[in-house]
């Protein structure tokens, strides 16, 4: 078997040719993650290591030198390695990275790297399943200050060992691939991993990031604590969402407050928000089922706008998805020095400017394409719509998620009147 070398950002990879996972279209992935720890660091930890060590410490605030108050990081799913030496390599005031696989041959692949890109001081290179590991790091002296999942598909079965076994405060960062399942295509699957009924909508992907936060809190809230998710994105193929886990059992009583359940129009796609925790009222006399449920997947309530039936999706986070103050100094910090050889920086740089602008208290989005097909309208410009919007006296901001989205705070009959007199 020949070796192949991979070059990404300041890491070289060796690995035989078709033995471990590597993905090149994950480097927007890995990239953008670096930028995030940094962040992270620096805004919430940076003070207090610095604080405590003084001077000699500051000088060996740098990326590949060991910080003794530095983060401690578990890559808890990391095949070659490439991004925990990443990590090692990019991200300043690191500790210790733990670089973790169940996989025989890809620890020896992440043990030969480590010594290839001389991070040996840096990274500790382990095989043990990742649930077992993260369990047996539960006890507060053993937690890690940052956590980062990235499965084959769902990362459900990790989620509780890692709430458990993240600092209070801590940076936990999700992946989830199997977007099939979260975007609606199989609602019982959807149900089974994550709780939650997905809707076929065209905000499905925003959709999919709230049924995976939603999901994380309430692994979270059984141990009393909750998230604060930082940013969470829709790219390619996949959703990733960066949050920090907090203890704080009363807050934790919040946590229905965060979440909705979705109405959404067979006919017209309108959507309405359901908080948890209110009541809205279901059509009298509606078909039961053995167990006294509205048979099937839709209640007997009807849409307003079109008189169709409507569909029940959810529950979802319906609070923030990202936190804006962090996402300006994450794209300040991206913009200021954007990492040597950072091919995906103006990706990057593209998506956190529109993520800076989302409506932060509006959750989910319309598609214009979808609006003007249900009226039979041909396409409007989205500067036209937009701005009719604005001129009407409400805020409208696109979603990263999707081309051509509309979020507003504007109620969907204000919508359909404006493309009514279109
Ligand atoms: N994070 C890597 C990167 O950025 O290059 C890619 C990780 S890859 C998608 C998933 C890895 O998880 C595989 O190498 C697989 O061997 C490993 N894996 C699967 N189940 C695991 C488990 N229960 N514990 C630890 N590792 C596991």
């Amino acid at each position: 078997n020949s070796m192949q070398t991979i070059n990404e950002g300041s890491a070289e990879i060796l690995c035989k040719q078709g033995h471990v996972f590597y993905n090149p279209v994950q480097q927007f992935n890995r990239d953008l993650s670096i930028s995030v720890i940094s962040t992270y660091n620096r805004l919430f930890r940076a003070g207090e290591s610095k604080g405590e060590t003084g001077e000699g410490e500051r000088d060996a605030w740098k990326p590949g030198v060991k910080s003794e108050n530095g983060l401690r990081i578990l890559e808890a799913l990391s095949a070659t390695g490439l991004r925990s030496i990443r990590y090692a390599k990019e991200i300043p005031g690191v500790k210790e990275i733990i670089a973790n696989d169940l996989s025989k041959s890809a620890v020896e692949s992440i043990r030969e790297n480590v010594i290839h890109n001389k991070v040996e001081d840096l990274i500790v290179p382990n095989q043990a399943d990742a649930t077992t590991l993260m369990y047996l790091s539960a006890p507060p002296e053993k937690r890690f200050d940052v956590i980062d999942l990235d499965p084959y598909g769902c990362p459900n079965k990790f989620l509780d060992g890692a709430v458990q076994s993240i600092k209070d405060g801590g940076l936990l960062l999700v992946t989830a691939t199997d977007m099939a399942v979260l975007a609606g295509n199989t609602p019982e699957a959807c149900f089974v991993k994550y709780g939650s009924v997905p809707l076929k909508t065209k905000a499905c992907h925003e959709m999919a990031l709230r049924i995976l936060l939603r999901c994380i809190e309430g692994h979270a809230n059984r141990y009393g604590k909750y998230i604060e998710p930082l940013l969470s994105i829709s790219a390619d193929f996949y959703v990733r969402v960066f949050v920090r886990v907090f203890y704080g059992p009363i807050v934790c009583k919040r946590s229905l407050c965060k979440q909705a359940m979705i109405y959404q129009c067979t006919g017209c796609e309108t959507f309405t928000l359901q908080p948890l925790g209110t009541s809205k009222p279901v059509e009298k006399n509606p078909k039961l089922t053995k167990y006294g449920l509205p048979t099937g997947p839709t209640v007997n309530t009807h849409c307003m706008h079109c008189n169709h039936r409507h569909h029940l999706g959810g529950p979802i986070w319906s609070a923030p998805i990202h936190n804006q103050s962090f996402v300006n100094e994450l794209l300040a910090a991206v913009q200021r020095e954007p990492l040597t050889q950072l091919v995906t920086n103006r990706r990057i740089v593209g998506k956190l400017s529109v993520i800076s602008e989302e409506l932060p208290d509006v959750p989910l989005y319309y598609s214009l394409d979808k609006l003007c097909s249900v009226l039979r309208l041909e396409i409007i410009p989205v500067l036209k719509f937009r701005s009719a919007l604005l001129h009407a006296g409400y805020e409208v901001s696109y979603s990263h998620a999707c081309k051509n989205s509309i979020k507003t705070n504007a109620p969907p009959e204000v919508l359909w009147d404006i493309l009514r007199c279109w």
